[in-house]
């Protein structure tokens, strides 16, 4: 970097989830960091992978998604709790929808991703997805109001079976405690299309148990307020009545407006090199779900916390190496395995050499994601929390 101002100029952090947020935690633990700047308009992190422990109860909010502020203390990272509108790379500017204006040295981007709707009508107006405090929250409240209200004429389709559907599924199948009927919905011939052998056959066998019907190659055409309109494998029009659609059918990048316009694939996602700079700009990082490494062996990266999580440390070791001028590391994914979560008290896993379902399963999987909790007080006091907990 030729820049003689950069050793002040702050690191602009857009973005808190996976990537933003282990970036900032990384910066921060190095001695004499630059000034680190996150912003980010949720008011909490969501550790997404417990999501469905949270749902259940099984899991506390504090724990799952413990407040940017308190994951802060007696740290020097500065957060903005706002949603950045733009960035203009050639006078490294970034503004907020709540109209600030920042300069950034150094700029990382990592807004994940919102929902994708393919444009099937109805889907943006009718249907929830799974993705945020408040999701939960009025899944938590549908399950309430079915359990005490019972009717076998209620149903919940859950679109799109990859991990988030088939998790989902088992997760509320148990809930309802059969008080509901659940439809699990996709399009492709088979569920976890992209996921291990061995915990695509205990997800089977796990919806199964639970009478989660499962409807392979049925698109999806039409959702209602009160019903579902599908076409099946052999493309006959169906009409479901439903009491509500869970949409976990497809993600898309979310990005602010960035000028001049960068590269982006054909999922929307920003192109940059091994080293996850912006081809325009070597001092712009983008990681995460939003990132897309062409050049890279591995290409194209799943869309996981695991890989978002493994380019915090590297972005954040790139961003000090472009400081002092050092040489800058290619992202190389370590695929550490799977780990899916099959209802309450159950999961299966395969990677660490162990191939495992059922309760021990669930446990390590729990364990696991302990050591990935934000921060090492957070991790003690949620550690704390489990072992003072009977239930655990
Ligand atoms: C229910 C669920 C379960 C999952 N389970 C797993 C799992 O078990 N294992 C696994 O590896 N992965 C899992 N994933 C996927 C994983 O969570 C994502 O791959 C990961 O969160 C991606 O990290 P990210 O930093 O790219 O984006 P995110 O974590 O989504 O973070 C993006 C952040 O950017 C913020 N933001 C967006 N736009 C702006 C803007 N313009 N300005 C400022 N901030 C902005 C958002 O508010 C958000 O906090 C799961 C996802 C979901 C939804």
């Amino acid at each position: 970097m030729s820049e003689p101002t950069l050793c002040r100029a702050p690191v602009v952090i857009v973005g808190g989830g996976f990537g933003g947020l282990y970036t900032a935690l990384a910066l921060s633990t190095i001695h004499d960091h630059p000034p680190i700047l996150l912003i980010e308009p949720k008011e909490r992190f969501i550790f997404f992978p417990l999501a469905y422990e949270l749902l259940s109860g099984e899991l506390q909010t504090w724990e799952v998604a413990p407040k940017y502020n308190k994951l802060f203390t007696g740290r020097r990272i500065g957060w903005l709790r706002d949603t950045v509108a733009t960035i203009d790379i050639k006078s490294k500017t970034i503004t907020t929808v709540l109209g600030q204006s920042q300069k950034f040295g150094q700029l990382v981007i990592a807004t994940g991703t919102r929902l994708e709707t393919f444009n099937i009508p109805g889907v943006r107006e009718y249907a929830m997805t799974f993705h945020s405090l408040r999701d939960i929250e009025r899944l938590q409240q549908l399950l309430k109001f079915v359990r005490e209200h019972p009717d076998k004429n209620r149903r919940i389709a859950v679109v799109g079976a990859g991990p988030t559907g088939v998790e989902l599924a088992c997760k509320l199948a148990d809930l309802a405690e059969g008080a509901i009927e659940i439809d699990l919905i996709e399009r492709s011939n088979q569920l976890l299309n992209s996921s291990r052998a061995f915990n695509r056959e205990e997800a089977q066998i796990a919806l199964s148990k639970r009478d989660v019907r499962m409807r392979m190659e049925t698109k999806v055409l039409k959702v209602r307020s009160d019903t579902i309109i599908m076409s099946g494998p052999d493309a006959i029009e169906e009409i479901l009545p439903i009491t509500k659609v869970v949409w976990t059918a497809g993600l898309l990048s979310s990005l602010p407006i960035i000028s001049p316009n960068p590269p982006i694939d054909k999922y929307g996602c920003l192109e940059c090199s091994e080293e996850l700079q912006l081809s325009q700009s070597e001092s712009i990082f983008v990681m995460g779900d939003i990132s897309s490494v062409a050049t890279s062996k591995q290409f194209p990266l799943p869309k996981t916390a695991q890989v978002a999580f493994q380019q915090a440390e590297l972005v954040c070791a790139n961003l000090i190496a472009q400081r002092k001028r050092l040489p800058l590391e290619a992202f190389h994914w370590n695929d550490l395995g799977e780990m899916i979560s099959l209802g309450i008290g159950n999961a299966s896993l395969v990677g660490a050499g162990l191939t495992l379902a059922g309760p021990s399963a669930f446990q390590i999987r729990r364990l696991a994601y302990l050591t990935r909790l934000p921060g090492l007080s957070h991790q003690l006091r949620v550690a704390t929390s489990w072992m003072l907990s009977e239930s655990y």
